[in-house]
């Protein structure tokens, strides 16, 4: 089978934006536009395709991206090539970094949307950020140009001033607020109006109205040097005073826009229906197809080689699973296929289980219906259904196999102590957290052993609170929480020798293990690390893997206070040990051992999650919220002024955070906002590391009986 739509047609992209600014609706008309979404549904009636979990609707924010295929001809001609467009929803909260993380690397480009008032918020600013990390080239939507307030060319300012982004206008506005009509399209230099604010009504393309001319040659003129910044042989022919064709134009912003050297900006109103055709057309002249972004690179297993995989569809399968979704109709796995073909029926290895398995149904997300697909081909989007595998798991070739980067999952600074309401329910509780955690790689769920107690850890209130949420709406299962906690971690800061040793004489077989260790801190974030420099035998290496077995166990429950202890190295380098009663079990206990009684000596301290948060606040406010966040053992990082407001940059412990929310809404009368997102692990002060050990209970050790 052929393909339908040629890879340089296919474009995957996604909306980006600050909660509120206008996605959802950009993301609806879209879809209306390409003639998929037949009924139109506005986000506040809750019809709004993309948002297809109630609660998303209920909350008003898109938590999972889901994608969407959706077809356009350029300029609506009939006699233009079709391009095929997927849309990859991300979310807005900030408390969903992971999920915009995760979109960001399987799309190629993206369409920032700013709300035409408030310009560049943080969340934008964030998501930017993200977007600069993955390469991602991206075009401007200023949206809400209808709105009182609305200003397009300070908006233009804040993306070149706040994102640091080469902002070059495509488009000016014609009229604004409510007279808003249209906009000039500086490369066609025409006028684009609209009639009406109805959905579905046409434009007109017109001269450029006299008081305009001026502003339009200027803009007009700001757009080519803008190319010229991306293409020397269009700024020597500039220099030289050259005309150029529509055609010249566009290549030259296409090359700067994949470069992410220019950056168009466009405006218009979603709402009321206005450049949203044109915002189209950008996408397919703009924005690049999966050929024009670099291959995607992976590791292959067992080295620590990184091999690329072309967007070729004769190419070895490669394909990441970017979004697991359970709903009514089961699992729904969405899949970005970089290289090769998956075909329905194929047989594929999932690269994180190691298993193989069969690929079954595929279909493809339209706006209101799905389509079965025979197969999904390089550079393309689609979902498999009941396939097994989580989230960021790489789908293979079981003969060419490689592992795509894994994504970078934030810790989880929040736990949570859950149980079902009804006794009964405690089977499915398990069930369901085990499908939400494939879904959600930042949900983790634990069951204590001994008191069989489940815990859920994720990034933040909200997110536990959703999860929360969804457990009771999707699966019917009605829980009682504790209070949210924060999700402490241990560690040492100086080296230690000790020694460990574990001894049983209890009539015939002994037990014997004795160890040597070291202990030092090593650099924060580095993980766990484990050596050995044993000479002479005094330790077999048959026991090796025992003793680092038991540092590992020990790490789980850690020094002071029981949490889980991060950023050690051991060295077990001496030991012995006893022909017949050594075995493995007693060189893991004298390993624990060792690690036990070492770090307790080893200046022990504990750590806690420090939060990035930004506070807007009106100024009367500001030195209360200052107040506020020193009160909080935060520290104020910096200030700044944005659209008439005050800006509160600090780090504040997560501790000190929760309930945040409607501390701010009271102290302000709800006039400021904020943000939050993780920053790093310090060590807390030693009155907090008091009271958290107290609350904790101490950690009592009981080896022997192990
Ligand atoms: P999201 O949070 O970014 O997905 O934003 P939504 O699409 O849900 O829009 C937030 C609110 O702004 C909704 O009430 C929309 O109806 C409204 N909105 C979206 N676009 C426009 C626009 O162009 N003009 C006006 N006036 N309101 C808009």
């Amino acid at each position: 089978m052929a393909r339908e739509i040629p890879l340089e047609r296919v474009r995957n992209i996604g909306i980006i934006a600050h909660i509120d600014a206008g996605k959802t609706t950009t993301t609806e008309r879209i879809l209306y536009y390409t003639g998929l979404s037949h009924k139109i549904g506005e986000v506040h009636d809750g019809g709004a395709v993309t948002d297809y979990m109630e609660q998303e609707q209920e909350r008003g924010i898109t938590i999972t991206s889901a994608a969407v295929t959706c077809q356009w001809k350029r300029r609506e001609e009939a006699s233009s090539p079709v391009h095929q467009i997927n849309i990859i929803d991300t979310p807005g909260h900030v408390d969903f970094t992971i999920e915009v993380e995760r979109s960001l690397r399987v799309l190629d480009g993206a369409i920032t949307v700013f709300d035409g008032v408030a310009g560049v918020e943080p969340q934008s600013e964030t998501v930017w950020r993200q977007a600069d990390r993955y390469g991602v080239p991206r075009m401007c939507f200023v949206n809400k140009m209808d709105r009182m307030g609305a200003n397009f060319f300070r908006c233009m300012d804040m993306i070149r001033d706040r994102l640091k982004a080469n902002a070059v206008a495509i488009t000016i506005p014609i009229g604004s607020e409510a007279d808003y009509a249209g906009m000039v399209d500086l490369i066609r230099m025409k006028a684009i109006t609209w009639q009406s604010d109805e959905v579905g009504a046409k434009y007109t393309v017109n001269d450029i109205p006299a008081d305009l001319q001026e502003q339009a040659a200027e803009y007009r003129e700001k757009m080519l040097e803008g190319c010229s910044d991306a293409d020397d042989d269009f700024a020597e022919k500039y220099l030289e005073g050259g005309e150029f064709s529509e055609e010249e134009v566009i290549a030259a912003l296409r090359k700067g826009c994949l470069a992410s050297k220019v950056v168009p900006v466009f405006c218009g109103t979603a709402f009321k229906n206005k450049g949203v055709q044109f915002l189209l057309d950008s996408v397919i002249d703009f924005m690049p197809g999966p050929r024009d972004v670099e291959a995607i690179q992976g590791t292959i297993p067992g080295t620590e080689n990184k091999e690329s995989r072309e967007a070729n569809d004769e190419g070895p399968i490669a394909a990441l699973a970017f979004k697991i979704i359970n709903d009514k109709f089961g699992q729904l796995t969405f899949v970005r296929t970089y290289s090769g073909t998956l075909k329905k029926g194929a047989s594929i290895k999932n690269m994180r289980s190691g298993k193989k398995m069969r690929i079954g149904r595929i279909v493809k997300m339209h706006a209101d219906k799905r389509e079965d697909v025979e197969e999904v081909r390089a550079g393309d989007i689609a979902a498999c259904i009941g396939l097994d595998c989580s989230t960021g798991d790489t789908l293979c070739d079981p003969g060419n196999e490689i592992v795509l980067e894994s994504m970078d999952v934030p810790p989880a600074v929040v736990t949570l102590a859950i149980e079902p309401k009804s006794k009964g329910d405690q089977e499915k509780l398990g069930l369901a957290l085990g499908k939400l955690s494939r879904e959600d790689p930042s949900l983790r769920v634990r069951t204590d052993e001994e008191t069989n107690q489940t815990t859920i850890a994720g990034m933040g209130e909200l997110h536990l609170d959703i999860i929360v949420d969804r457990l009771k709406r999707e699966y019917n299962v009605e829980t009682n929480v504790g209070k949210p906690q924060v999700a402490y971690r241990e560690t040492i800061t100086s080296n230690i020798e000790q020694e460990g040793k574990y001894k049983k004489q209890t009539g015939g077989k002994g037990k014997f293990g004795h160890v040597w260790m070291r202990f030092e801190p090593s650099e924060p974030g580095s993980g766990v690390e484990f050596e050995t420099s044993i000479v002479g035998g005094s330790v077999p290496k048959e026991f090796f893997n025992a003793v680092e077995k038991g540092f590992k166990e020990a790490l789980t429950r850690g020094i002071q206070a029981g949490y889980p202890v991060v950023d050690v190295k051991a060295t077990l380098y001496d030991g012995s040990y006893h022909d017949v009663d050594s075995d493995e079990i007693s060189f893991k206990m004298a390993s624990i051992m060792a690690f036990r009684d070492g770090a307790r000596r080893a200046s022990p301290k504990i750590l806690e999650p420090m939060m990035k948060v930004e506070v807007i606040t009106p100024e009367e406010s500001m030195g209360d919220v200052i107040g506020d966040v020193n009160s909080r053992r935060g520290q104020v990082a910096g200030m700044d002024e944005r659209a008439g407001m005050k800006v509160v940059n600090a780090t504040v412990p997560l501790a000190s955070m929760f309930g945040y929310a409607n501390d701010l809404r009271s102290r302000t009368q709800g006039r400021a906002t904020y943000t939050m997102e993780f920053s790093h692990y310090d060590p807390v002060p030693q009155s907090v590391a008091n009271d958290i050990i107290e609350a904790s209970g101490g950690v009592k050790y009981d080896v022997d009986d192990e």
